[in-house]
């Protein structure tokens, strides 16, 4: 039996056993991860993994079983374990779960990818770590040098008992380095393209010459080592320009998480895991100011949360989260949708074969706006200008936050007067997206990924995007938490 036929016979079997509904879905992932640290190979993993998850419904409840064994006996008794668990849940139920309508599909699915990076040599790729890694260590005063790369390649075949059949392929490829410069009194560090790990999307080995990451090895570095004789963050009520990985943070953290449906329904609360954005919002709070737009967007070619279909076959959509800073949608899947009288727009994700899919972000990006960056800092009269984040938290409705960037730029009438470290803004999610008076252009856009969110229990991981440009906030509390 080949996986799609496995597949096909878990639902027929869940289907023998009472189930009203079953989907199954065979996981095959190739998984790499290099990296180099003060010249030597610091970790090399690679594995692989296949199984398939299957998840039923059976008296208007949940079951679900992940299998790593694809005999077709193996299979059998996964569908049991799944059908005896929604048998012994259905009492824990206030009604049972209906499922929003969708048509069956039967298609298939390739991301984006050039050059396979499972194709390209593991000596080829440990010595483009090492051109970087000898560049950071050329700088005087870096104590630690810290570079990699990391490649998943995810073929799975999705099949349920209403017809769908789909196969899909997802390739993505991530890339960056950092450095750390200690002194005897401080340590400060720079990490480039972005913080945590560098550049993600969903494409192949063909990302990394366009990330430009030698060229810039020198420039961070040494930004590593000039912030430890930096003044530190100024403190008081200042105009905040962000960009890069830490608007993109700030999206995620205070803009992707409250619009995950289940949080507002309560049906997971992990992490920080509530939301202030209640349905009595939706449609009428004005989450931001009028040039705020943020999109769920799954189809944006490239994006690290871009994919053909979700883990519950719903097509990949673009959907309105803020429109015109009105608060306008939800993440949902299908059963979140049918509870509101909406159909999916295709945020249901599972890690791997042995998770149930839940509701996640796909690329949520903040819309470009009109202006040129320089013009921005050209208007700011006493601002700071954060790029990379360093720290953050945000309470479990997702209200009050704060961020630390590692690096700051001070702005004083118009031009960027120097640098200062420890840069940390707090604010309060509406306030801040209402202050949000200047966005930068298509120019200044990128799709960002995010390749670590958690979410749910068992702990899930996803891969995400957020495109982004740069925006700019008015009377945000800056230099917080750190004393001179
Ligand atoms: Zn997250």
């Amino acid at each position: 039996m080949n996986e799609k036929e496995l597949a096909q016979l878990a639902i027929d079997t869940a289907l023998q056993m009472g189930a009203s509904y079953a989907d199954a879905r065979v996981i095959r992932l190739q998984r790499e991860s290099l990296e180099v640290r003060n010249g030597n190979v610091n970790g090399i993993k690679q594995h692989i993994e296949m199984g398939m998850g299957i998840r039923v419904l059976v008296n208007g409840a949940w079951g679900f079983a992940g299998n790593p064994d694809l005999k077709k006996s193996k299979v059998e008794i996964a569908v049991q374990r799944a059908v005896a668990l929604a048998k012994d849940s259905a009492h824990l139920y206030h009604k049972p779960v209906e499922l929003a309508r969708r048509k069956a599909i039967v298609t298939s699915w390739k991301s984006p990818c050039e050059q396979e990076p499972f194709a390209v040599s593991l000596e080829r790729k440990l010595e483009a770590l090492f051109e970087i890694d000898q560049i950071l260590r050329g700088v005087k005063g870096v104590a630690l040098s810290e570079s990699g790369f990391d490649f998943w390649k995810e073929w799975q075949i999705f099949v349920n008992s209403e017809g769908s059949a789909i196969e899909q392929e997802i390739i993505q490829t991530g890339a960056g380095f950092s450095a750390t410069a200690v002194s005897d009194t401080d340590v400060q560090i720079r990490s480039f393209p972005s913080s945590f790990g560098g550049q993600f999307a969903s494409a192949g080995y063909e990302l990394i010459p366009t990330l430009d990451l030698t060229a810039n090895a020198q420039r961070i570095a040494e930004e590593a080592v000039q912030l430890l004789s930096a003044k530190n963050c100024p403190s008081g009520e200042k105009t905040l320009i962000l960009g890069g990985s830490q608007l993109a943070l700030q999206v995620h953290e205070s803009c992707g998480h409250p619009v995950e449906f289940d949080r507002v329904l309560g049906h997971e609360a992990d992490f920080a895991g509530t939301s202030f954005l209640t349905q009595d919002k939706l449609k009428h709070f004005q989450y931001g100011s009028e040039i705020v737009n943020i999109v769920a967007d799954a189809t944006v070619p490239g994006g690290l949360g871009s994919f053909g279909y979700d883990d519950e076959g719903t097509p990949a959509q673009c959907s309105d989260i803020i429109r015109n800073g009105k608060f306008v949608g939800y993440l949902m899947g299908r059963e979140t949708a049918e509870s509101f009288g909406m159909e999916s727009n295709g945020a249901m994700r599972a890690e791997g074969y042995n998770h149930t899919p839940i509701v996640r972000m796909t690329n949520i990006n903040l819309l470009p706006g009109e202006h040129e960056l320089e013009e921005m800092i050209a208007s700011t009269k006493d601002g700071i200008w954060i790029n990379d984040n360093r720290s953050w938290s945000i309470d479990d409705k997702r209200l009050n936050f704060q961020f630390g960037g590692e690096l700051g730029w001070e702005i004083k009438d118009g031009k960027i007067v120097g640098m200062v470290k420890n840069p940390t803004y707090t604010g309060i999610t509406p306030q801040f997206w209402n202050s949000c008076d200047a966005i930068a252009n298509q120019k200044h856009y990128k799709v960002w990924g995010t390749p670590n969110c958690g979410k749910g229990q068992p702990m899930q991981v996803a891969r995400v995007g957020h495109g982004v440009s740069y925006a700019r906030f008015n009377n945000v509390k800056v230099g917080v938490g750190y004393a001179e």
